[in-house]
């Protein structure tokens, strides 16, 4: 899995996440909130739906007081003149009041007379039971002069009844009062929502009281009716404060929709701005990082294929990744310096810090490959062997030999050009490769200085020592020659310096192979 795929999912899955606690979160907190304010607001309904049938009960207050306190009816209750009752209550006037009842009580508060309209065209007297249930609270069926007037809710058969009543004085409201006039009419969906339009109130009678959460000791309940509805019940008491209606007012839950509605605007943002926060930081992973990260790789991969040492990484910026190239080039520093150590040590002689045996051969092959190829007027090879040397180190110690072959290394290195090469080919034998030399003459005359410098008397701890060498040399002007040939004409040579008595030059000569292979005595 790639670092950008794990980086994208991590940061995916971490947003999912937090977006599910927020989600239970705007959940419970934001979406409560709307829940308390939707109860609230029902509560404020159900008051009104407890005023409208107030509103009710006032205007029926209104017209039973005109008609109480009025001199033909103060007259009807002692005369009982029919005159009153053809002219004033006709079917009219109960559809023009909305009235149901009309009852005139004596001062006992006995039924002096009763008038029902009951919705067909005709005016009855009232059923006895409802007349009964009334006198039963009293309040309503004997007002006294002094009694203001009266209005409440009766239970009847199990119907609410709206009734107003006033005790029947003359027009200037002077008694002696004359018995009670009570005006009713039930509670019903008709009047009910009829009152309570103007508020714009859906309110209604609740048929089945006990199918709803209200009680006379908690008489007003708020309950949800799905995802849309939502209910407001309040239990109204007659006089007798005994249950008589459950009024219902219903709405809708627009409250509570805006707050999903809300809910889901928020959730949604949300998203949208964990997709941007998302590809903004791949995005700038990308750059800050990833693309970073691949240009050191494709940079290693560079430096690793085309095997140069000296091949550095670019370094971008001060931050992590860029002390990463830093240090990985310190690395490279390191390993080239190992390297070129290394090198040295394969190719150069610990005591004397010449060139060893590997340098000259390599030198040598390529020598002889420009000769070959006829780019070089000739080369030669001097092989030096001082004399005697078991003897100094005999005399003088290990440690003197070592500096005496220091010394003999350090004056043949001041005879050379840059393109000669040096080398101690093990021993006290060294051997100078002469790159490129026109003619043997050259390289016997250079011998012969190389001799001389060597004859130089050194010193050890104050003491003169004196050394030699013999020396061989091999002249190439061209044809096909391979280094090992080279060297053992060379060796032939300096084999027959030694013979001759040490201390000499000697130039290498076809006959002086047959002495070489015959291995005569020094
Ligand atoms: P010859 O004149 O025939 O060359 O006699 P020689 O004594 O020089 O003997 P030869 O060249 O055959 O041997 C070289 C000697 O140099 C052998 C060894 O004791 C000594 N030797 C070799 N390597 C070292 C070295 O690194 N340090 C020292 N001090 N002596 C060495
Ligand atoms: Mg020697």
């Amino acid at each position: 899995m790639t670092l950008r795929l794990r980086t994208f999912c991590l940061v995916a899955v971490t947003l999912l996440g937090f977006y599910a606690v927020l989600y239970g979160i705007s959940s419970t907190i934001f979406l409560g909130s709307f829940k308390r304010l939707e109860h609230k607001y029902m509560l404020q309904r159900v008051e009104l739906a407890r005023r409208v049938v107030n509103s009710l009960l006032e205007t029926q207050s209104l017209y039973v007081r005109d008609w109480a306190y009025w001199d033909d009816t103060y007259a009807f209750m002692q005369d009982g003149n029919r005159q009153y009752v053809r002219s004033n209550l006709p079917v009219a006037t109960f559809l023009q009041l909305d009235a149901e009842l009309f009852l005139y009580f004596g001062p006992d508060g006995s039924l002096f007379e009763g008038f029902w309209h009951n919705g067909s065209n005709v005016v009855t007297a009232p059923p006895a039971a409802w007349v009964a249930a009334i006198q039963e609270s009293g309040r309503f069926s004997r007002l006294s002069a002094k009694h203001p007037p009266a209005s409440g809710l009766i239970g009847v058969e199990g119907r609410p009844l709206l009734v107003a009543a006033a005790p029947i004085l003359n027009s200037n409201a002077m008694g002696p009062g004359r018995g009670t006039l009570l005006v009713g009419r039930f509670l019903d969906d008709r009047r009910l929502q009829q009152a309570a339009r103007p508020a714009g109130l859906n309110l209604s009678l609740v048929s089945r009281p006990n199918d709803v959460p209200v009680s006379a000791a908690s008489p007003v309940a708020v309950r949800t009716e799905g995802a849309d509805a939502i209910s407001g019940y309040v239990l109204i008491a007659d006089d007798a404060k005994r249950p008589a209606a459950v009024l219902r007012v219903q709405d809708a839950r627009w409250i509570y929709r805006q707050g999903k509605a809300g809910q889901h605007y928020l959730m949604a943002n949300l998203a949208a701005a964990a997709v941007v926060f998302l590809i903004v930081l791949m995005h700038l992973m990308h750059r800050l990082v990833l693309a970073r990260l691949k240009r050191l790789d494709r940079g290693l991969a560079r430096i690793r294929d085309a095997g140069e040492a000296d091949l550095r990484l670019t370094v971008e910026g001060n931050d992590e990744l860029g002390m990463i190239a830093v240090s990985m080039n310190e690395t490279l520093d390191r390993l080239q310096k190992v390297q070129q150590a290394l090198r040295h040590e394969a190719l150069h002689d610990p005591l004397t810090g010449l060139g060893n045996r590997s340098l000259f051969f390599q030198r040598a092959h390529s020598a002889l490959q420009r000769l070959r190829e006829n780019q070089s007027a000739g080369l030669a090879v001097l092989l030096i062997d001082i004399d005697h040397f078991k003897r100094i180190n005999d005399t003088f110690g290990h440690g003197a030999g070592d500096e005496l072959l220091t010394v003999a290394a350090e004056r043949l290195g001041r005879c050379f050009r840059e393109s000669d090469t040096l080398a101690r080919m093990g021993g006290d034998e060294f051997a100078v490769l002469l790159d490129p030399v026109a003619r043997k003459v050259d390289a016997v005359h250079l011998a012969s200085r190389l001799l001389e410098s060597l004859q130089e008397p050194a010193f050890h701890n104050g003491h003169p020592v004196r050394f030699a060498a013999s020396i061989g040399v091999v002249f190439v002007g061209g044809g096909h020659i391979d280094i090992e040939q080279l060297l053992r004409e060379a060796d032939a040579a300096m084999y027959r310096a030694k013979r001759e008595g040490r201390s000499r030059v000697v130039v290498f000569q076809q006959a002086m192979h047959e002495e070489f292979s015959a291995g005569l005595p020094l």
